[in-house]
């Protein structure tokens, strides 16, 4: 998420404690305390108000999709210095100083030296809480949310909450680092919260690696530095003085864009990896997952209607991609749905995942009515899904990317996570991970990043990430595509164990020698109608799919 808005937040958490600190106002009202705790007053000020100003930022923009989140926090950094700037009682453009010291036990933080200090603790304590929560099940959620939205939601993830979730935390960091300026400045003016601050933090946030937790370090180092020299340096070379760095800045930016898209720290890390270590340790999972336990789903008994498609009609603008299908997929059994390329079949996947909505006609999950909700509230009832373009976080290990379909059967929150209270939950996530990983025949690469798997081991990634969410209906998008002949016989034999499990299974699949040998009932659809239904003994004898596949020579 782009925001040009971080500089306006790090302004409210300063001139939250220098109004604290300063204004008659705010002295009367707390007269009866002591001036010592007015900073930290005035640093649970400036976190509410940046909490809830951030809220409701992100509530408006953050739905919004593409540029808008970034346009509106550029028209958010710049009215809130017209503001900061106009307010007579913050001192107006000329600023207020004279706010006392940070006091802490009766110890006066008055030299820069000893806050300094305190700003690399506070520092080192957010890095803690932020690595901790990105290592845990929310973390997995956040992660996938760069991925887009349709598979965090499908692996029940409420990614809505999760941006804005996001969006408040960097905020609050934001506030709490400008409290920690003013305190170490004691005078605090609009300047240093002025949208071209907030461009530089995200230039650092750039050169640094955005997607790493040091990388801001690295990035706000290097911009601060390299800054200072520039502006001692620039104006004797150029016989002037002016913001000249600004442009020796942009074309760095376009030099780090370019040779090092992801920033530098990764470049950094990788290069003293290979000097320091061979490679990282694994993380040691807990045998059978210590003693949290996940939610268990009960799965219905052999023979129930699990999933349910009365009459789905889907049209785009002229073209009806699904004509009135009727299907239903029971407990216990593999229902697979064939069908020439176009037939509709993906279009007809997402309407009983909860991607999209049927024009009419209704889908029932467990019995319940699905019209108009989102994919998560599949995933809760049961859905569990692979997707026919391979949705995997690349560069995560196939234990995090099958640990992510786990996500709805833990609770652990945010704080938790960050506090690290999380662990027995999280080591019940990853077992229950590693389950299926071997169950699916991954052991193997466990560890290995997702994107170095050839793509027909990335399909069966997907399924044990579904697997992992306990579903009680397994959609499965030509799961076979892209495996070699023995892959498919084990990927066949799975299907068949999930089968006997009690499982519900529905699969698109082209491979009519695969469906064939597996489904217990066919459905083939035309041009986005139903043409046949049956027995694989029945569908192949139908003289209208005969003639549908004529010159296909599939069958
Ligand atoms: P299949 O998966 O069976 O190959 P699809 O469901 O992908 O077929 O597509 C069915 C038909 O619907 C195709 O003609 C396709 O072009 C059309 N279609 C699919 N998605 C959209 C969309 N979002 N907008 C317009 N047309 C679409
Ligand atoms: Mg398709």
């Amino acid at each position: 998420m782009t925001s040009f808005g971080q500089a306006a937040f790090v302004g409210l958490g300063a001139y939250a404690t220098a109004w604290i600190t300063l204004s008659p106002e705010a002295a009367q009202w707390l007269a009866a305390l002591p001036k010592g705790i007015y900073p930290w007053i005035g640093l649970l000020l400036g976190l509410a108000v940046t909490a809830l100003v951030a809220w409701v930022l992100g509530a408006v923009t953050l739905r919004l999709s593409g540029h808008y989140l970034p346009l509106g926090t550029i028209a958010w950094g710049l009215s809130l210095y017209y503001v900061f700037g106009n307010l007579e009682v913050l001192g107006g453009f000329t600023g207020l100083s004279g706010i006392p010291p940070l006091e802490v036990f009766g110890v006066s933080l008055a030299s820069p030296r000893l806050l300094g200090v305190v700003i690399w603790a506070v520092l080192l304590v957010a890095i803690w809480g932020l690595h901790n929560l990105l290592d845990s099940r929310e973390g997995r959620a956040i992660r996938a949310l760069k991925s887009g939205r349709l598979m965090a939601e499908s692996m029940g993830v409420d990614t809505a909450r999760q941006r804005i979730k996001v969006f408040v935390l960097a905020a609050l960091l934001a506030a709490l680092s400008g409290w920690l300026y003013v305190l170490l400045q004691r005078f605090v003016n609009p300047t240093p919260f002025a949208l071209n601050i907030g461009i530089e933090y995200l230039f650092m946030a750039v050169v640094g690696g955005s997607g790493h937790l040091w990388g801001a370090v690295l990035g706000a180092t290097l911009i601060t530095l390299l800054k200072e020299q520039l502006q001692d340096w620039l104006p004797r070379l150029l016989g002037s003085s002016g913001n000249f760095e600004i442009v020796v800045f942009g074309l760095l930016m376009l030099l780090v864009l370019q040779r090092a898209p992801n920033g530098l720290w990764p470049m950094l890390a990788s290069a003293t990896r290979r000097l320091l270590r061979p490679q990282a340790a694994p993380r040691q999972l807990v045998a059978g997952g210590g003693t949290a336990t996940l939610d268990q789903r009960q799965l219905p008994p052999p023979g129930q209607q699990i999933l349910q498609a009365q009459r789905v009609t889907k049209r785009f603008a002229g073209l009806v991609a699904n004509n009135a299908v009727d299907l239903d997929v029971r407990a216990g059994e593999v229902h697979a749905l064939i069908g020439p390329n176009g037939a509709g079949k993906s279009t007809f996947f997402n309407m009983i995942s909860g991607v999209d909505d049927p024009t009419e006609g209704q889908v029932r999950l467990m019995g319940q009515v699905m019209a108009g909700k989102p994919s998560r509230a599949f995933a809760a009832l049961g859905l569990g899904r692979t997707f026919q373009h391979v949705r995997l976080l690349g560069e995560r290990s196939v234990l995090e990317n099958v640990a992510l379909g786990a996500h709805q059967r833990g609770h652990r929150g945010w704080v938790a996570s960050m506090l690290r209270l999380d662990r027995a939950e999280e080591a019940a996530v990853l077992a229950e991970a590693m389950r299926q990983i071997e169950r699916c025949g991954l052991a193997d690469v466990a560890h290995t990043p997702a994107a170095s798997l050839p793509l027909g081991q990335q399909r069966i990634v997907e399924i044990a990430r579904a697997l992992a969410g306990q579903p009680a209906v397994l959609l499965l998008d030509e799961p076979a595509a892209g495996l070699r002949h023995l892959e498919k016989q084990s990927l066949a034999t799975l299907l068949t164990q999930l089968r006997g499990e009690g499982l519900a299974i529905l699969v698109v699949e082209h491979d009519m020698e695969f469906v064939m040998n597996l489904a217990d009932r066919i459905t083939v659809l035309e041009f986005g109608t139903v043409i046949a239904h049956g027995t694989p003994a029945e569908v192949q004898a139908n003289p209208r799919v005969i003639a549908a596949y004529l010159g296909g020579d599939v069958l």
